[in-house]
């Protein structure tokens, strides 16, 4: 038997690292070490409950674990009397029991690419192989040519999970055809978005799963350098994913000559210094150069020339962790999950005014209800849901009449928001709206680089103007001006962090114009 405690940040934050010692000091004490592993694990998703420990084979669900409940949790265990205790509730705790795939946080969702967080050791390359980890590599370097792993990827149809959708396996062409001495591949796990974990909790979970992800990237462009630009802010994610090179190195997995091919290929670790508009991709590179990290404009794509001026895929970490599984599975698998233009699963992290939140990992085409409802327990203190803000500060929020709409690239697009790297915050009843769209654009304020007029001046004139607003001194010809200034910053700014910005503004216009007239006429 194994209890796998979750110790992802999460967890952490509600003290599963006393949790999981606790499990390692009462197992040695009581002398079972032969009869029961103790395993920590990545972030199961479910933080809303954490502390969470889940006892395997049986896949039995301990929520919100408490340092006292584990000599009963381990009499369980022993006794091998787990099954008949499921919906049990430690008494006097508030420890929940319930099999895993009953509890409705877990029903709907497809764990494809998140799911073996819940089962193996981060820091154990031994544990990653186990779970077949690798395999697709051997499979890549060993029985497939460069062509044949981008065609396999263009026929998946997956498409970029940082933001912008782009389609992999064009991009991965785009590279493998330029023309360049070197060439890279870089993992963007520079996530910033407000309430968005997906990537963090990847690396941190499943590092091998993203490097290998990397390396047939490398096998398929002719990369023979990798970088990861990671966060700072992500101290677990950056000690994952460091240990995880040197095992991979120490295997034979990563450095030259890899698993005996002859292909070489090494990735270094780069922290990010905090910045937002690092997580664009020229921004990114001039960062990773040690520049200073600013945008510039893509009249060349970056995947042509990008780092140091050389061919370069720039791949987020959801994306890359996709890759493993389109090898190994095949991309008419892959491209039977989803909807018609985007294919496979799709990481949210759901936040908010919604009673389960977490990271859940759903297919592309459930719709906005299921996700809140079904997944997510609805909202909280059974307030009315008003609005659900998708795609990060750059998205856009959705009003209750669509609800019944498909997640995917393109309905969310269509309906004035975007997938984005996969924010999700729920909103109820009490959010003024024209508070909301000042949050993000506050956000983004701050974090612009300033060195495009549209955005630098314009997001300080929308915020103040949503600021005169909110506080009583909005002017008739204001949402007339928000409008203008919107438009001017959707075509004018030089990168995705402007040209995004006007979003929240715009979807909160078009769906609750109301709440911004209301604002104006109390005025008066
Ligand atoms: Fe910088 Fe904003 Fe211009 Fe992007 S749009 S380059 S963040 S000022």
């Amino acid at each position: 038997k194994t209890i796998t405690i979750c110790c992802g940040t999460g967890c952490l934050a509600y003290g599963g690292a006393k949790v999981a010692q606790g499990f390692k000091d009462e197992i040695k004490a009581r002398g079972l070490e032969n009869e029961i592993e103790v395993k920590t694990t990545g972030c199961h998703g479910f933080c809303e409950r954490g502390p969470l420990v889940v006892i395997r084979p049986e896949n039995v669900l301990y929520q919100r674990v408490k340092p006292t409940d584990i000599g009963e949790i381990v009499d369980t265990v022993k006794d091998g009397n787990i099954v008949d205790r499921l919906l049990y509730t430690i008494p006097g705790t508030k420890t929940k029991v319930a099999h895993e795939h009953d509890v409705p946080f877990y029903k709907k969702q497809m764990r494809l690419v998140f799911g073996a967080n819940g089962y193996i050791d981060p820091t154990s390359i031994e544990d990653y192989i186990g779970c077949g980890g690798y395999t697709a590599l051997a499979k890549t370097l060993y029985s497939m040519t460069p062509d044949e792993v981008i065609s396999e990827v263009k026929k998946s149809g997956l498409r970029g999970r940082g933001g912008g959708g782009f389609a992999t396996g064009a991009k991965w062409q785009s590279t493998q055809e330029a023309h360049g001495d070197t060439k890279y591949v870089i993992c963007n796990c520079d996530e910033g978005d407000p309430g968005a974990f997906m990537d963090r909790s990847l690396m941190e979970g499943n590092p091998h799963a993203i490097l290998e992800g990397m390396v047939i990237a490398a096998f398929a462009v002719g990369a023979h350098e990798g970088y990861i630009y990671i966060r700072n802010e992500y101290p677990v994610a950056v000690k994952h994913a460091e240990r995880a090179i040197a095992q991979a190195e120490a295997m034979g997995l990563l450095g030259r000559n890899i698993l005996g091919s002859g292909f070489d290929f090494t990735v270094k670790i780069n922290r990010g210094g905090g910045a937002f508009v690092c997580g664009e991709s020229t921004a990114l590179m001039a960062s990773l150069e040690g520049r200073v990290g600013e945008p510039r404009a893509k009249y060349i794509h970056t995947s042509e020339r990008g780092l140091w001026d050389q061919p370069t895929v720039l791949n987020n970490v959801e994306t890359l962790a996709n890759v493993p599984l389109i090898i190994n599975k095949g991309s008419q698998w892959y491209s039977g999950i989803g909807t018609a233009n985007s294919k496979g699963t799709k990481i949210f992290s759901l936040v908010g005014k919604v009673n389960n939140t977490g990271l859940i990992e759903v297919p592309m085409g459930i719709t906005l209800r299921e996700i809140i409802y079904d997944i997510g327990g609805g909202i909280p203190k059974n307030k009315k849901f008003k609005a659900i803000q998708t795609g990060g500060p750059s998205g856009g929020c959705l009003p209750e009449s669509r609800l019944d709409m498909p997640v995917d690239f393109d309905e969310l697009t269509r309906a004035g928001s975007m997938m984005g790297s996969g924010a999700m915050i729920v909103m109820d009843e009490d959010n003024c709206m024209v508070d909301i769209a000042r949050y993000f654009l506050s956000f983004l304020e701050g974090e612009s680089c300033g060195k495009c007029v549209p955005c630098r001046e314009g997001l300080k004139r929308m915020r103040q103007i949503l600021d005169r607003i909110i506080s009583g001194r909005g002017e008739d010809g204001d949402i007339e001006l928000l409008e203008d200034l919107s438009e001017t910053l959707t075509w004018g700014a030089l990168c995705g962090l402007g040209s995004g910005a006007a979003n929240p503004i715009m979807s909160t216009l078009r769906y609750f114009r109301d709440e911004y007239e209301s604002h104006i006429r109390e005025k008066r």
